[in-house]
């Protein structure tokens, strides 16, 4: 050992205190090394000074030797403690060692090779044992530590799991707030557009021309409120699942003509030209005829909304078999990539300003992408800014009257190229009941 080492050796008689010392300074050891002959100033002296190693005869301790080395260990002072005991006194040795000693040496067999071994393995084991006990405390810390974040974790679950709760119920109290006051208003706003109808026939009397175009006016702006109206009950009834579509056999091609048919007026007044074209070998589907209609019309009033000239067109056509692709592209103001996403949100619109030029729930959009899903189809979306849009919808020829809204969008959107190509992914829906077209 090339270091000093501090010894303090503790006996009563000075001949064995020497027989270590002599052994000790023959075996090579650097040391300062101290001597105590009374066992009652052990620990005075321990608390004053660190040492390296101490040598401590068994026969010095005045009380029980186990009980002062159990005192020792459980005290500040840390420190490798090698007992030096009589022949015959094995047995004690071991339950000194038990206690905490470091290591026994009888005293029979002290000369400096067996000593200056002793020595080097008490330190090496203290030292061992202090590491092992440093390691031991520092992963008890982490395991409270680990305890205490995970105590701290369950409470943050729970706050969530608390604050999720009470959202839902927002939620669904908002929800039950819009399906009442839409249903309420609907009512009256029926009443509104019946009364203005019956006011404009002839029978009930000659109407001036202002009369007339004021009533034809309430009657427009009515239809529009119950339009809106019903859009929120709709969505209001999507969202907490409570719509169900009635499924029948129909012809797809009549319910898109018709709902062609009473859009004409309104792209006629912005001069766009409204077009179709039917590529059907067996235009009968299993769908709801009204929710087909009503995407269609949603669509058709978007484009009409957005297009300020050229021209809409719609396509219906099958694709992969037993699935029908209907299709309503524009030459408007087109979306922005980035947004492809978000315009399928409630209430989302690119324009969120109250200022913006296009009126709108925001509804329309999100309503065609629950149904979509309730009917087991898809969307995709194509469209550049400045150049135009295309909305195709593919939908079963057959739907699952089970389908229900999946969780998974509807829509497949692309947001990268010029009027970028659909991504075409398979959908299975299960053959619950079907009807044979
Ligand atoms: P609304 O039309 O009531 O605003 P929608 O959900 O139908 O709500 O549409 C959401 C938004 O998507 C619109 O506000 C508009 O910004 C954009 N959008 C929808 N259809 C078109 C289209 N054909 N051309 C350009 N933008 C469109």
């Amino acid at each position: 050992m090339e270091q000093t080492l501090k010894i303090l050796v503790v006996d009563a008689k000075e001949e064995d205190r020497m027989a270590v010392r002599s052994a000790l300074t023959k075996a090579g050891v650097q040391m300062e090394l101290s001597e105590v002959s009374d066992g009652n100033d052990v620990f005075s002296v321990l608390s004053a000074t660190v040492y390296d190693c101490v040598f401590l005869d068994y026969r010095l301790l005045n009380q029980d030797g186990l009980t002062f080395i159990q005192q020792l260990r459980s005290s500040e002072i840390k420190v490798p403690l090698v007992v030096l005991t009589g022949e015959g006194d094995e047995e004690i040795a071991v339950q000194l060692l038990k206690a905490g000693a470091t290591d026994y040496l009888l005293r029979c067999r002290i000369s400096p090779e067996t000593l200056g071994q002793v020595l080097r393995s008490a330190i090496r084991v203290y030292r061992a044992e202090m590491q092992v006990a440093l390691a031991n405390q520092q992963l008890r810390e982490s395991h409270e530590q680990l305890i205490r974040k995970n105590q701290e974790l369950e409470r943050q679950q729970q706050h969530i799991q608390m604050q999720n709760f009470n959202i839902l119920e927002a939620s669904q109290l908002k929800s039950d707030f819009l399906a009442t006051i839409s249903h309420e208003l609907r009512t009256p706003m029926n009443a509104i557009i019946g009364f203005s109808q019956i006011l404009l026939r002839p029978k009930f009397g000659q109407l001036t021309h202002q009369q007339a175009d004021m009533i034809e006016r309430i009657l427009n702006n009515g239809k529009h409120l119950l339009m809106l109206l019903n859009e929120v009950l709709d969505f209001s009834k999507l969202e907490t699942r409570r719509l169900d579509l009635k499924a029948e056999i129909f012809d797809l091609s009549k319910v898109i003509n018709l709902a062609v048919s009473e859009m004409h007026s309104l792209a006629g007044v912005k001069n766009i030209s409204l077009l179709v074209q039917t590529d059907l070998q067996n235009p009968l589907v299993f769908n709801d005829p009204v929710r087909v209609k009503q995407i269609l019309m949603n669509l058709l009033s978007n484009a009409i909304k957005f297009t300020e000239s050229g021209e809409i067109w719609v396509e219906i056509k099958e694709v992969a078999e037993n699935r029908v692709l209907i299709l309503v592209g524009d030459t408007g103001i087109g979306i922005a990539p980035k947004n492809f996403k978000r315009i399928f949100e409630a209430f989302r619109q690119v324009d969120q300003t109250i200022t913006r030029k296009y009126p709108g729930t925001g509804l329309g959009l999100a309503i065609i992408d629950s149904l979509v899903r309730m009917m087991g189809g898809k969307i995709f979306l194509e469209s550049k800014l400045g150049i135009g849009s295309m909305f195709k919808i593919e939908l079963p020829r057959q739907i699952t009257l089970s389908t229900v809204a999946a969780d998974a969008p509807a829509s497949q959107l692309d947001g990268d190229e010029v009027f970028c190509s659909a991504k075409n992914q398979h959908h299975s829906s299960s053959q619950a009941s079907k009807a044979s077209i």
